[in-house]
């Protein structure tokens, strides 16, 4: 199973607390955020849990290179401290699963990746995608799976992206353009936060 990196001791040696200072959903000055970081990491209950609202924009103002959402959602999902109802979370998860109906354009060695979402192919017209049209695909064999992260839920993320990247290196390409960027995410930051290496 794929582990998140955090260094604890990066947080308690932090001069800034940007992580949580910056946050735009919580007003904290930085000894608090520094605190309260600590006090995650350590596996202790924390306001922050509750008030996340999921935003990622934290892993963005760590400049340490911890990874301060990932370790927020991971608390979150061990505690079940939970973002939607159970009954919700669990019908996002199944519209995710692989069900081996995938699609392909003219495979390339550079391709555009629309997640499972087919609808964006009709968007997808003019010069901006002359270098890498009709060379496309969709479905949910290539779909990174990050946005149950907005769900407190990193299982199923550890379990499918890895799969999600195999797909993509089976064909071979070697540059991948999403069109969303939370997949461009999960492959440039997720993936090797938890260790997982991306050959594209
Ligand atoms: S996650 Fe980053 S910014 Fe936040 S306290 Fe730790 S080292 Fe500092
Ligand atoms: S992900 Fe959560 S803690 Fe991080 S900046 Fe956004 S709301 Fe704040």
């Amino acid at each position: 199973m794929y582990e998140l990196k955090f260094d604890e001791n990066l947080c308690k040696t932090c001069p800034t607390g940007d992580c949580l200072v910056k946050c735009q959903y919580m007003d904290l000055d930085k000894n608090v955020a520094i605190e309260e970081m600590v006090k995650i990491s350590k596996g202790e209950d924390s306001f922050v849990l509750r008030d996340c609202v999921t935003c990622y924009g934290c892993e963005e103002y760590c400049k340490r290179g911890n990874h301060p959402f990932y370790l927020i959602t991971e608390m979150r999902q061990k505690k079940g401290i939970l973002t939607a109802p159970r009954a919700i979370t669990k019908q996002w998860i199944n519209i995710g699963e692989p069900r081996g109906k995938f699609k392909t354009g003219d495979i390339k060695k550079k391709i555009l990746s629309f997640g499972f979402m087919a609808e964006f192919l009709q968007l997808v017209q003019g010069r901006l995608f002359d270098d890498v049209m009709p060379s496309y695909i969709f479905g949910q064999e290539f779909f990174c799976n990050v946005v149950y992260i907005h769900f407190a839920n990193t299982s199923i993320i550890k379990e499918r992206l890895p799969m999600v990247i195999d797909n993509f290196s089976k064909l071979g390409v070697e540059e991948v353009v999403c069109m969303h960027d939370e997949c461009y995410g999960a492959f440039a930051s997720l993936a090797p936060a938890y260790g997982m290496e991306v050959p594209f």
